[in-house]
């Protein structure tokens, strides 16, 4: 197993996969005794307030952040560099994220960020200060994964099926409106896998 320290994304889209990749990665450095904290943000309650669970069911405990700084405070300070963080959802954390991300890899540790890279309007996510985007966070990183989707637009009988890289929000069964709301955590009935033809761009 590689223990470079490091900073890995695990980005892309809304049913993509993210959390169970972060979570499958997170359980192979634990089988080998490596320490592993998992974090999220308090925003994402979704499923469980404590527990990180993926689309497809798979779990695993964590640690619920209002932001950056509650990771910095939660962790006590070692010198091992047998521990490992993880951050799910992490576009919904402060700017702040970023240079915290990039100073424990600096320190020698390993670090797993699972997340967005763009909002319902194809954009960069922002963070909730405002102050940077997942863009930032990609530039600091050591390794990126890519995961799409597959396009659920209906297509006759069937569903289109090619690689989702876009997730369109709908709001009553609409095409939300450009100025909606950034974050509003949902399931399916509000956010759908769309492939570039399907996609509505906005302009
Ligand atoms: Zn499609």
């Amino acid at each position: 197993m590689d223990t470079e320290p490091r900073l890995e994304l695990i980005i892309g889209t809304m049913f993509s996969g993210k959390s169970t990749e972060l979570i499958r990665r997170l359980r192979r450095y634990e089988v080998v005794g490596y320490e592993v904290h998992l974090f999220k943000p308090q925003i994402d309650d979704r499923y469980s307030a404590t527990r990180v669970v993926s689309h497809d069911q798979l779990q695993k405990e964590s640690i619920a952040v209002q932001c950056a700084q509650d990771i910095a405070s939660s962790l006590k300070p070692t010198t091992s560099l047998r521990r490992i963080i993880g951050i799910d959802e992490v576009q919904f954390l402060d700017s702040e994220v970023v240079s915290l991300c990039n100073a424990y890899a600096n320190e020698g540790k390993i670090v797993l960020a699972a997340g967005l890279l763009k909002d319902f309007r194809d954009k960069f996510f922002t963070f909730s200060d405002g102050k940077k985007t997942m863009a930032d966070l990609l530039a600091v990183a050591d390794s990126i994964n890519y995961f799409s989707a597959l396009c659920t637009q209906a297509d006759g009988n069937r569903s289109c099926g090619k690689q989702a890289t876009r997730v369109q929000r709908f709001v009553d069964g609409e095409i939300a409106p450009v100025d909606s709301p950034v974050v509003l955590v949902g399931g399916k009935e509000a956010y759908a896998p769309r492939c570039r033809k399907h996609y509505v761009f906005y302009a």
